[in-house]
């Protein structure tokens, strides 16, 4: 067990934990941030974000990433990177279990963000990386003049899809409805864009291969009729789970799984904040993120004086 005892932990290194951590930081605050893979979260499985202000051009969501890092490090935010394990609450601590080691601390802002979903068809896991990818940004430059599909019809599915057809020959987008659920003006660019086919009320019902992709075998969901594409690559982008496990038997849920929380970003445990994608009722935008990472630490600094 670590002697100190922090003001604040900060789980999750992605937009929302960064600037709770900018923050917490820059208020003096005893503060340190866990992340337990990359700094960024799922903006670095976003090629291009158009929608973050102060970037009229756009932005990489990598660069992106690495601003608010090193905007976290201007303030000497201390940043390790390890999993958090546990927590639970034993009077008005917080008890981290991280590895052999506890940690305490009297607040926590969880910024454990989501991670995408899988399909769970046949192949799918066989042949991740070997052509099914859940991140066009990373994998996308491999498939120059090559057949890729994207599966799904929400802003990451269709932005992505956009984003492949600047190396792909052709990039069909496999929606299991007749209407996309992307923003209209994304929507409205991959209508028009002449490598992209929609292949409408359409799931994929499995991935084929034998070392790598080669063929997918599509349904159309009216019908019943089965058909193939030949791809080489298939992007996966049918929505997110909430990372909430850690907190699932200690602060309130909703239905989905997400974190509930005020308006402070409270959640049902005093001095527990949650912040982001894991939120329930956030909008899942870098943008919201952000202002949850603020609000959360600002309420926290608040909850602490009082
Ligand atoms: P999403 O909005 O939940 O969309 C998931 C898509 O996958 C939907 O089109 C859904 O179909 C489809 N889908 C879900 N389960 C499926 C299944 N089993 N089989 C086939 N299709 C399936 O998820 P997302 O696109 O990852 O976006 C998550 C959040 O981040 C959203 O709030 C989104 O607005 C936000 N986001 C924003 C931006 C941006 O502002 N630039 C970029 C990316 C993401 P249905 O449409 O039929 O439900």
């Amino acid at each position: 067990m670590t002697d100190s005892i922090y003001d604040m932990v900060i789980i999750g290194g992605g937009p929302a934990g960064l600037t709770a951590g900018i923050y917490a930081s820059r208020a003096l605050m005893n503060v340190i941030l866990f992340e337990k893979g990359a700094y960024g979260g799922q903006m670095l499985t976003t090629a291009h974000l158009e929608n973050y202000p102060g970037f009229p051009d756009g932005i990489g969501g990598f660069e992106l990433a690495d601003l608010m890092h090193k905007q976290a490090e201007t303030f000497e935010l201390p940043i390790e990177y390890r999993s958090v394990d546990k927590i639970r609450k034993e009077g008005e601590l917080f008890i981290l279990d991280s590895g052999s080691e506890e940690i305490r601390t009297r607040s926590v802002v969880l910024a454990t963000g989501a991670t995408p979903n899988k399909m769970g068809v046949p192949g799918e896991e066989r042949l991740t990386g070997r052509g099914v990818s859940y991140c066009a940004t990373c994998d996308g430059a491999l498939y120059r003049d090559r057949t890729v599909a994207v599966i799904g019809g929400g802003d990451s599915a269709v932005e992505e899809a956009l984003f492949l057809t600047r190396f792909a020959r052709r990039v069909h987008i496999v929606h299991r409805r007749d209407q996309l659920r992307a923003v209209p003006l994304t929507s409205k660019r991959a209508l028009e864009n002449e490598k992209i086919t929609m292949e409408w009320n359409t799931v994929l019902t499995e991935v084929r291969g034998e070392d790598e992709v080669k063929e997918l075998l599509l349904k159309d969901v009216k019908t019943g009729e089965t058909r193939s594409i030949e791809a080489e690559g298939v992007f996966i982008y049918v929505g997110i789970t909430p990372n909430t496990d850690l907190v699932s038997e200690l602060a309130q849920l909703d239905s989905g799984g997400y974190v509930v929380t005020d308006q402070t970003m409270r959640s049902s445990v005093p001095g527990l904040y949650a912040a982001g994608d894991m939120r329930s009722g956030s909008i899942r935008q870098v943008t919201s993120a952000v202002g949850d990472g603020a609000t959360a630490s600002f309420y926290a600094y608040k909850y602490l004086e009082e």
